[in-house]
This record gives C-alpha cells, structure tokens and sequence, in this order.
C-alpha cells in the first residue's frame, strides 16, 4: 500500500470527534493544531466508509481517492477486498484507512459535519468582495441557449453606477469585479466612469470580463484593459464557424465574426490577459466543441495565455442527459487542456459557486444586489438594493437563505468538490445540469493516475 496523498489531521479530527468543537472556537483549533494532539481512531469502534470516496482499479492495483480529505492511496487488490469488507486480516492496514479518512466512525454523520465545517470557513474567509456588475441586459447576439432570454433590456444608469462606485470607493476590502451582462461591451462608457473613478480615489482593484469577443477592438485591447484593471476574459465558441454564427444569432451581418473573435484572442494572449474559451456543448455539437479545442490548441500552441473548457448546455432541446457522453466529451477536451491536478489537493474547499459565497454579490442593471448571476432581471435572490444601502462592506448572507442542497448531492462523492452545483439548475429537466464541471475534471485526473 502506498498512501500519495495525506489527509489533513486537523480537518480530519473534525469529522471523527464524538462531540463537535462549539462553531466558534473551531476556527482556532484548526489553526493551532498540531500533529501530536492527533488521536487516532482504536479499532475496536465500529466503522463505515467515507461517502466522499471514489475507488478506481486497473488490473489487480486499486487506487482510492477521498473527494473531502484529498487524500489518495494505490493498494493491491487483497488489500482493498478488506477495506471493502471492513474486514482486516492484517490489523497494520486500518491505521492508514482512518488516518486518511477512507474508512470513519460508524456515528459520523458526514454531510452535517461537511455542512459545520463549511460554516466555520465560511466565517473566516471574508477578506475580498466580489461584484458581478450587469451593466445592460442588451446583447448584440441572440444565442440559441441564453438563459436572460425574456428579461426585458435595460443598460444600468449613470446615476446607479455613480451610488454603486461611491460605496466601492468607501470599501475597506479587496475589490474584485466582473463585468457582465447582456454584453459588457456595449457599455463601455460604465466601465471607464467606474474604473476612473476607482483609480482618482486610490482604490485598488482587479477584473475580468464575461463577453462574446465581438466588440473588442485592437485600441481598446492594447489602451483600456490596462485602465479597466482586466486581466482574464471569458468567451464562449460554440463551433467552428458556421455552428458558431449559426448559434450566436448576431444582429450583424457581418460573415466575418468567427475569424474577428480569433484574431481579437490573438490580441488578448499576446498582451498577456488571460482567455478562458467556453465550449457550450449539446448532444448537436459536442464533437464540434472538441474540435474547436484542437483548433485552439494549435493556433495557439506557443501561449500559455489561453485554456479552453467543456460546458454543458442545460435544458436545450439537444441537451447531452447522458452522463456517460457527458465524461467522454469533457474528457476529450481535457486531453487537449488538462485540469490542474491542484483540484486534488486543495483544501479546505469550500462554496464553489458565488451564491453561497460570503463577500460575493451580483449588482443588476438597476441597481437591485442579487445573490446569483442566473437572476439578472429577474429578483428572486435580491437581497438588497444600492438605493437603499449605505456601505458594501456589511453586506450579508445568511448561510440559512441558500437553497437546500438536494439530497442526492448530500451523498454523491464528489460533493465535497462541487458544493451542490448549480442551485439554479436544480430544476432543470436534467439531473445532471447542476453539476459543476469538477465532477468531471476529477474523474478526468483520477483515471489519467491509474492508467500511469
Ligand atoms: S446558483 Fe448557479 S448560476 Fe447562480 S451563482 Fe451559483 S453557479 Fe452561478
Ligand atoms: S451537483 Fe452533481 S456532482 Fe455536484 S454534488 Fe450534486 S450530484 Fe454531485
């Protein structure tokens, strides 16, 4: 047996303790915790497996992965049977199962003591602010699957971004913004009132942009990025050219906007700004997606400025409900641009998405404070409004108003890895349109390991 990765004794004894340390005092105790206050478990106390494992096997060698301690072990396959069975003919082998939290005391009730140990990370890490800013719910394009279909279009006023830039100003915390819409770009004159304003009132800040590409300009790349303090843009490409024009629906007419996003790309990596590229996959144009991958992959070959990542489009009529595909798929871009193996490793993992994210808030068009992007025009997570606040920073959210997680995310293993997913595809058609895409990297990363 062969333990690669260790799982935290800290966090570890959280999970394996009878009585749970009062919330408030277990911030310290994780702090101060030394490996030599660590009790192991004795044998002699019922055991279970951890809900959080994922075993994966080639041949006769067994690798087991452990999604909320990353911890991670190859073991033979008599040594697995015992683990299995929880039936130990070699008593050495139990100490390396419960000190890397395979194997927890029966009283354990892992999901509660995921959801307290959420609670007291959640306290602590409240140190930056996160504003999705929608400046217009206006596009130039008419995607085939946009989710703001139906919201009526408003640009945010001046006078809304004026309060909103006032109360930035006034923050003592760490500023980072993202520009959002409809398309950000059709107001730029937002983003430089707000950035302006930032920079004569020495507040620092970071950003990036959710856009299409399609408005960026050579000028605005190379001489208003460096002032809007952006530093990663996310675009989505859907296909190759005519899948893409076909999907994007442009109000243009213009033949060219394909070729257009990949040169504005080519501007981007070379003035060193970071380019995500989304692939929003259906079952219509997966393979497309992953050849659009490629076609990155050798445009772009001598970069390390750009990545590109699979994303499943939800409730479309093409939609991919078959999970299986949905790991092929995914697992062929991955091939192309791999998940960082930092997925396995880092702890503590907490609140993926911004919804449940302490200092994380959408600013809508009119002003309104939303907890989730996928509400812009809509209100059902308004929590607040700039009109009737008069600081940022006291914001808050109580851990009490976020969704209930569904039951079959409290036990799925990779739970601890993808928080629940998307709360607002909870109701989507689909069972698996709110899994985050983490599901899939770690699979990805777990089977390239046991094929080495
Ligand atoms: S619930 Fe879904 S759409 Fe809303 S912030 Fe979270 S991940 Fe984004
Ligand atoms: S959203 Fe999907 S991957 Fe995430 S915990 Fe729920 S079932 Fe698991």
């Amino acid at each position: 047996m062969i333990v690669m990765l260790k799982a935290q004794k800290a966090v570890l004894s959280l999970f394996q303790k009878k009585q749970m340390i009062p919330e408030e005092n277990a911030w310290n105790y994780l702090q101060n915790f030394t490996e030599e206050q660590y009790q192991p478990v004795t044998v002699d106390i019922p055991m279970k497996h951890s809900i959080y494992n994922i075993a994966k096997h080639k041949g006769h060698t067994y690798l087991l992965y452990n999604t909320l301690f990353n911890s991670m072990m190859t073991m033979s396959e008599h040594e697995f049977r015992q683990y299995e069975k929880i039936q130990f003919s070699d008593l050495s082998l139990v100490e390396a199962f419960t000190d890397n939290g395979f194997l927890l005391p029966e009283f354990t009730d892992e999901y509660q003591r995921y959801d307290y140990y959420q609670g007291i990370l959640n306290n602590q890490l409240q140190d930056y602010m996160h504003y999705t800013i929608a400046l217009t719910s206006r596009c130039n394009a008419r995607c085939i699957y946009c989710y703001e279909e139906g919201v009526p279009q408003f640009d945010m006023s001046l006078e809304t971004a004026e309060k909103f830039t006032e109360m930035l100003c006034k923050s003592e915390k760490q500023i980072d913004i993202t520009w959002f819409g409809g398309e950000p770009l059709l107001k730029t004159d937002l983003i430089q009132y707000i950035t302006q304003t930032l920079h004569k009132n020495n507040k620092p800040f970071d950003s990036g942009i959710i856009t299409n590409g399609s408005l960026l300009t050579e000028h605005m790349i190379a001489s208003q990025f460096p002032e809007w303090g952006i530093s990663w843009v996310q675009i989505s490409l859907d296909g190759m050219k005519d899948e893409y024009l076909r999907r994007k629906c442009y109000y243009s007419s213009r033949t060219d906007i394909f070729e257009h996003v990949i040169s504005n790309i080519e501007s981007l990596v070379k003035q060193g700004i970071s380019v995500s590229v989304r692939l929003n996959m259906d079952a219509a144009n997966s393979k497309e997606c992953i050849e659009v991958a490629g076609y990155l992959k050798e445009k772009f070959s001598e970069t390390q400025y750009l990545i590109a990542y699979p994303a499943f489009l939800e409730d479309a009529a093409n939609a991919l409900n078959d999970d299986t595909q949905r790991f092929s798929y995914s697992g062929q871009v991955y091939q192309l641009y791999p998940p960082g193996n930092s997925l396995l490793t880092n702890i503590p993992k907490i609140n993926n998405c911004y919804f449940q994210q302490q200092g994380a808030f959408v600013i809508d068009t009119d002003g309104s404070i939303l907890c989730c992007e996928r509400d812009i025009g809509r209100q059902k997570t308004k929590i607040a409004s700039l009109q009737t606040i008069t600081a940022l920073d006291t914001l808050h959210k109580s851990r009490a108003s976020f969704p209930a997680v569904r039951e079959r995310c409290r036990t799925c293993a990779y739970y601890p890895k993808c928080s629940g997913g998307c709360f607002a595809a909870y109701g989507s058609s689909c069972q698996y349109d709110a899994c985050f895409m983490e599901k899939y990297k770690v699979e990805y990363l777990l089977n390239k390991m046991i094929d080495f």
